[in-house]
């Protein structure tokens, strides 16, 4: 694993294609996203070999319902007993991850196709915590709603400790920050308005950033996705 900042790593032994995160408190540890359905035994060897037992894990908060981040959720709610959190919206994709949409009508059969394949073919999972915008979790997340990428996206802030886990709400593939992918986002404005919340609303609460795709932000996370923001915004006008 790979340490972020003292009591949040990466499971970079899952590779690179995307991220999920350990999140070690006084009361255990919080899964943050669980990779996909075929990195279910890396996550778990992974945590074992670190010297935790699997019922360390109290919780697993999904920011939303892609094969890529809620792949294992199911398995690992299995194998560590620990509850399963996401938003209020998203509770459907989690419990029929067959309803996720492309953006393009187009894509439909390709994305239909695609979840025949065993690396992407995720079972479902029920959730016993939904959370709503603005909502603080013990670990001492404030959730933030930032619908877009799927319409219960959810990314966290650690007012504390300075971090902004995005998600998907934004991506920074090859270390450019950006919008997440128009092909795999239906709602491309209020993605662009999720980002515009977090710039305006907690841009001066986070210097770390981390994302379920590329690398972490370790500095001057909150301008930077200010920066963002008036860039986009901009070239609206
Ligand atoms: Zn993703």
């Amino acid at each position: 694993m790979n340490q972020i900042i003292p009591g949040l790593w990466e499971i970079d032994e899952i590779g690179d294609m995307v991220h999920c995160y350990v999140w070690e408190g006084p009361t255990g540890l919080t899964l943050i996203d669980t990779g996909m359905p075929s990195h279910v035994h890396t996550v778990m060897d992974t945590l074992t070999a670190k010297g935790y037992a699997l019922h360390n894990v109290r919780r697993i908060i999904i920011t939303h319902g892609d094969a890529d981040h809620m792949g294992g959720a199911a398995k690992l709610k299995k194998a560590t007993g620990a509850v399963v959190g996401c938003h209020s919206v998203e509770k459907v994709l989690l419990e029929d991850p067959g309803k996720r949409r492309p953006a393009s009508l187009l894509f439909r059969p390709i994305f239909a196709l695609m979840r025949l394949a065993p690396q992407f073919n995720t079972l479902p999972v029920t959730p016993d915590e939904l959370y709503v915008d603005g909502q603080q979790t013990p670990e001492g997340f404030t959730v933030i709603h930032t619908p877009g990428h799927t319409p219960g996206h959810i990314s966290l802030l650690h007012r504390e400790k300075r971090v902004l886990i995005a998600g998907d709400a934004l991506n920074n593939r090859g270390g450019k920050l950006q919008l997440p992918p128009p092909l795999f986002t239906p709602d491309m404005k209020n993605a662009e308005r999720s980002v515009w919340k977090l710039a305006k609303k907690y841009g001066e609460d986070f210097d770390v950033i981390v994302f379920g795709h590329g690398p972490p932000i370790l500095q001057n996370g909150g301008r930077k996705v200010q920066s963002l923001v008036t860039q986009i915004f901009s070239s609206e006008v």
